[in-house]
């Protein structure tokens, strides 16, 4: 597989702030390639760097087989950009925003098929003003799509959307995944990593600290159940310590446990002998499989979306 991005020692700074401290990945053309971390991680800095937007201190880009110290205009027109924020003209409708994006290329795709790609055939008379979130998020990735990128880089693009446009947007990059489109996403939400990557690469304060399948990185967490409950009020310091002695790679997050378990059953027992020993009531008590939350977890002692 050819490589679609190629990044090496990439650093960028902002005053005091490491906001990318030495970072280095390959993406492969046609993978969906995923950057998860929390806030503040250095995401956005990376993509805004591969865009174009914001040029690094060092480090090496090799873009679609060219090398380059910068982002030039002609890279660019083999890129489709759905940024963090959009801003659209409230007052023009679908169809209007699609024609004036697509003067701005000398070549485009037909407006109709990428309408019907996104889904907006109904609204393609509307005024955007009228779009609900997900539609206008949808109106985005449409207008990056315009231009028939072979990268599409997405920014956070599920941020702040309901479940159903949250899927909505899942099923277009899916789409995209097939027509061999290469996928740079960012993303704070695991289940988006894991449901979309090909390869995630995890990152807090400007450094990659994990990399893998998301299979793998799960897999490497050496778990295989996690039992999770949420804290009663009444528990003190020492009960927290004895359950600490019986499942020593406990983790607590605000009000909740997580219990890492090779094995379920005995677990269990184990964990209901110590809460009627104590009686202690298990909220919310959840048994699952580790996600690439509890890989993050278990690599930095934080949640993703602290
Ligand atoms: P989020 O998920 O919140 O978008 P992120 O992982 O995309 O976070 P970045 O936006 O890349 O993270 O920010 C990385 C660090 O660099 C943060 O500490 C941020 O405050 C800082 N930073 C980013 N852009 C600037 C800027 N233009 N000026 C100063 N500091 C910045």
């Amino acid at each position: 597989m050819d490589k679609a991005i190629e990044v090496r020692e990439l650093r960028k700074s902002y005053g005091s702030i490491k906001a990318v401290d030495g970072v280095s990945f390959e993406v492969m053309r046609g993978e969906v390639f995923t950057l998860l971390g929390p806030n503040g991680a250095g995401k956005t800095t990376i993509v805004e760097i591969l865009e174009g937007l914001t040029e690094p201190d060092s480090g090496d880009l090799v873009i679609l087989g060219q090398k380059l110290s910068k982002i030039t205009p002609k890279i660019k027109d083999r890129m489709g950009v759905v940024l963090q924020e959009n801003r659209f003209m409230d007052r023009v409708t679908v169809d209007e925003t699609f024609k004036l994006f697509s003067s701005f290329f000398s070549k485009t795709l037909p407006v109709k098929d990428i309408v019907k790609k996104v889904s907006l055939e109904e609204k393609v008379g509307s005024l955007v003003e009228t779009l609900s979130g997900g539609q206008k998020q949808r109106l985005a990735i449409g207008l990056a799509l315009l231009n028939d990128p072979e990268i599409i880089f997405l920014d956070e693009p599920t941020t702040g959307l309901d479940p159903q446009a949250r899927r909505n947007i899942w099923d277009l990059i899916e789409e995209l995944k097939e027509e061999k489109k290469t996928i740079f996403l960012t993303t704070h939400y695991m289940e988006e990593a894991e449901r979309l990557s090909d390869f995630t690469y995890i990152m807090d304060h400007g450094e990659i600290i994990a990399r893998g399948t998301p299979a793998e990185l799960v897999s490497g967490l050496d778990q295989d159940n996690v039992i999770e409950f949420y804290l009663d009020p009444s528990l003190g310091v020492k009960d927290l310590e004895a359950l600490g002695e019986i499942f020593p790679g406990y983790n607590l997050q605000d009000e909740k446990v997580n219990l890492y378990v090779k094995e379920m059953g005995s677990s269990f027992s184990l964990l209901l002998r110590w809460a009627e020993e104590r009686d202690i009531k298990l909220e919310n008590l959840m048994f699952r499989r580790p996600n690439l939350e509890d890989v993050f977890i278990e690599l930095t002692g934080k949640g993703l979306r602290d």
